[in-house]
């Protein structure tokens, strides 16, 4: 069990629930006094460098990503970068990625411990857990950037294709995958061409949506432009990751 789960995760980042509802305030509606008090009550960030603006966050993502797809990706320091994370995380991103195994956030945009904040699950959509755990990044530790990442070839987004063509339900608890997926399925379905990359693709932009407009909290985010919610699709066969606009 991670440290997140096992401890409770406001006394974890040795924040009080009264310094959370001070940050998810100010996430609100700017009041002067909070935002003071928040700042004088901070303690410094284990990764300075990882405070980064939205488009920062998204830049440092895409050139972690070159370095990959180029095959020059850095020699990482996990050793020496234990003791700043045994006491914190300040994650510049966090990502919403398919539970894949060909897709490691980690490696794909050439990142180390503590600097990505990612959630996987198969058909990468955002469950309510999924968002709750968004909000999560972006309250408590201030994330500046949500990156909902898709893949080429994903065979949970085939499954509920070829479950809602043929009128059959997949074993187990596969069907809650089907149904998750299948507004997407359901919206390019009568499209030309290339079904399941473009159902992939509207995947990654209705759970971009749902995301960016998840009240209370990532949608003020969102509004005060303190978080970009964006959508990107992983490419098998070169580790490119391609935004969608
Ligand atoms: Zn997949």
């Amino acid at each position: 069990m991670c440290e997140m789960c096992r401890d409770n995760p406001f006394d974890r980042y040795q924040l009080s629930r009264r310094n959370l509802l001070i940050i998810a305030g100010s996430l609100l509606a700017t009041k002067a006094a909070g935002a003071k008090e928040t700042k004088k009550e901070a303690k410094a960030p284990p990764k300075p460098q990882n405070v980064l603006s939205p488009d920062a966050s998204l830049e440092r993502l895409l050139k972690g990503n070159s370095r990959y797809v180029d095959g020059v990706s850095l020699r990482h320091d996990f050793k020496h970068e234990r003791d700043a994370l045994v006491g914190g995380q300040n994650p510049y991103a966090a990502i919403l990625s398919c539970a894949d195994s060909r897709i490691a956030p980690e490696y794909a945009f050439d990142s180390g411990r503590g600097d990505l904040f990612v959630c996987r699950v198969a058909g990468n959509f955002a469950t309510s857990e999924v968002i709750a755990s968004m909000e999560y990044a972006v309250a408590v530790l201030g994330v500046p950037l949500i990156l909902v990442l898709g893949h080429e070839s994903c065979g949970a987004v085939d499954a509920a294709i070829k479950s809602l063509r043929d009128d059959k339900a997949l074993p187990g608890h596969m069907p809650s995958l089907v149904d998750a997926v299948a507004p997407a399925v359901k919206a390019v379905s009568q499209q030309a061409g290339d079904v399941l990359g473009k159902a992939i693709r509207q995947n990654v932009i209705d759970n971009v949506g749902k995301l960016s407009s998840a009240t209370p909290i990532l949608s003020a985010a969102v509004e005060q432009r303190k978080l970009k919610v964006v959508g990107g699709v992983y490419g098998l066969r070169d580790g490119r990751v391609e935004m969608m606009a």
